[in-house]
This record gives C-alpha cells, sequence and structure tokens, in this order.
C-alpha cells in the first residue's frame, strides 16, 4: 500500500504552535513511510475564513521545510462533490426543524465538543408547518449493533464510541447551503485516497462520525494518530480563539525543534543547524516510534 497522509488546515488565521505541531506530526509520519504529504485547505466554513490566511499558511509551512507533493485542494471549490455524496446517502438522510435552542432545551445532554445531543425529534418527519433549518444523518439506536463505533487509533490506543450516546443523528447540510465539516473531510480524504490522517487530538471524538459515514458510503477506512493538543497556561488548547500567536518564521530551526519536542522527539539542536538537517534528524526519531 502506497502512503498518502494530509495536513488540512482551516484558513481562520496564521498557523500557531499548535496547528505546527499537527502539521510536522503528519508530514513527518508520511515522509517517515516514504509517502506523500498534501496539504488541502479546509475553508467550507465560509463564515470562520479569513481572506489570505490560506496563502499565509501555506507561505509558513513552505518557509518551515513542508510543500505539498500534489496541487492543494480548497473545498470551497469541492461542493458538487459533498452535494454526490449527500444524494447517496438517500433515505439515511431527513430534515431537521429544530433549532439550537429547541435542541438544547430538550437537556439530553451534551457531546464531547459541547454542542447539546440531538434527541431525534424531527426522525419520524417535520412536525406539521415547521420548515427545515439542516438536514441530518440518522445514526444507529443504542440497542443496534453497529450503534459502538470502534478504531486503533496510534497515538490514543483503542478509541470506542457510541454515536447515539454521544452526539446522536448529527447534521451534515444545513439550508443556507452550509455543508458540514464531518461530511466535507470524508469525501475529500476518500477523493485523496488518503490513507493515515495524522491531526490534533482535538478531532478525535469526530472520528467516529467519520467512519461511520465512510462505512455508509463504502470508503476506504484510514489509518488514524491523534497527537496530544498544545495547552497555554491557562489550559485551554491553543487556538486561534484562544490567542494563540502567529508564528515567527525568521527562526525556522527553532519552531521545528520546539514542534517536535511538543511531540515527544529528542532532537539535539547542535545537530541541526537548518531545515534540512532538521528533517534529517526528526524523520528517523519518528519513524522509531511510529512506524507500523
Ligand atoms: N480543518 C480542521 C482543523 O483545522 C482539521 C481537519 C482534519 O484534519 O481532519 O481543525
Amino acid at each position: 500500500m502506497s502512503y498518502i497522509g494530509r495536513f488540512a488546515p482551516s484558513p481562520t488565521g496564521p498557523l500557531h504552535a499548535g496547528s505546527l505541531v499537527a502539521a510536522l506530526a503528519s508530514y513527518l509520519d508520511a515522509r517517515a513511510h516514504q509517502g506523500r504529504w498534501l496539504i488541502r485547505i479546509e475553508d467550507i466554513d465560509e463564515t470562520r475564513t479569513v481572506v489570505g490566511a490560506d496563502d499565509d499558511i501555506i507561505h509558513t509551512l513552505s518557509a518551515l521545510g513542508m510543500q505539498s507533493d500534489e496541487k492543494i485542494i480548497w473545498q470551497s471549490q469541492r461542493k458538487s462533490h459533498y452535494e454526490a455524496a449527500f444524494i447517496e446517502l438517500g433515505n439515511m438522510v431527513y430534515p431537521c426543524a429544530c433549532s439550537r435552542k429547541e435542541i438544547a432545551d430538550s437537556r439530553i445532554g451534551l457531546s464531547p465538543d459541547g454542542a447539546a445531543i440531538y434527541p431525534g425529534t424531527c426522525r419520524a418527519g417535520l412536525p406539521a408547518g415547521r420548515t427545515a433549518r439542516s438536514w441530518r444523518i440518522r445514526v444507529p439506536n443504542s440497542d443496534e449493533s453497529n450503534n459502538v463505533i470502534e478504531f486503533n487509533d496510534r497515538w490514543q490506543g483503542l478509541v470506542r464510541e457510541s454515536l447515539s450516546d454521544s452526539v446522536g443523528d448529527f447534521v451534515l447540510r444545513r439550508a443556507d447551503g452550509f455543508w458540514a465539516y464531518q461530511l466535507a473531510v470524508v469525501v475529500d480524504d476518500a477523493d485523496q485516497e488518503i490513507t493515515h490522517v495524522v491531526r490534533g487530538a482535538d478531532l478525535l471524538e469526530s472520528t467516529a462520525r467519520q467512519i461511520y459515514l465512510q462505512r455508509l458510503l463504502n470508503k476506504n477506512i484510514p489509518q488514524y494518530l491523534h497527537v496530544p493538543v498544545m495547552t497555554n497556561e491557562r489550559g485551554e488548547k491553543l487556538s486561534k480563539q484562544t490567542g494563540a500567536e502567529a508564528l515567527d518564521i525568521s527562526q525556522p530551526v527553532r519552531l521545528l525543534i520546539a514542534a517536535a519536542n511538543a511531540l515527544g522527539l529528542t532532537i539535539n539542536p547542535s545537530e541541526v543547524n537548518s531545515v534540512q538537517t532538521f528533517f534529517d534528524a526528526a524523520v528517523p526519531a519518528w519513524a522509531r516510534r511510529f512506524r507500523q
């Protein structure tokens, strides 16, 4: 099997120390497997996209020695592919009239990402007089044998998740035309023939939903590896929302060594004086731990 990996940033701001760790992990894993590494710009949520952030991220990655082995794709240009998969899901998908507030008021619980678990209100059809606000995919009931999704994460170990307990039927599309990340990522990973997904552990709880969609759409299921997310001194995930700073790429080697250390790799700074010598040391260090 030939290895194809990817880094799939959302262009909501410049690359920061946290997203660099995810980028580096995916790049090292691809190189350690003599595989290809792709960049994909996940600009599907246009309300969050910041103009110019895509070029900025691509430029920063390049300055740090990481360039896509194939033409970069943008999710905003691939909506017809999401539409085709959505149609293929047929009557597994149903329209839902519920507002966020109505779902929150049902108080059946919160999913790991903080959203309320969908109680299934519109499963049997839209209530009279209501119109669709979104389309949801049916997940198995808790007593169905395929309710629990299980996968072996290369960093986190065995993960088991019951979709009905953790999220309920989830949104694939909104009436305003918005395509959900879960669907877009599954379609793109399959179209790009991604064999290995390496990304931040904040996406660990999205993985069961993605595997569920991959199964329904008869797609290959990649291997997953979720690296720990970096936190700030307040224990919050480093992100644009928590004020993570853009990287200063005038010292690329320093940034790369710090990211490698965050991944638990020991790189001797005295042996590294350029981006090239950094990768000469970091690729074998990663391979010793993760080539399987
Ligand atoms: N676009 C997502 C993010 O920036 C990453 C998606 C993925 O790697 O699957 O958080």
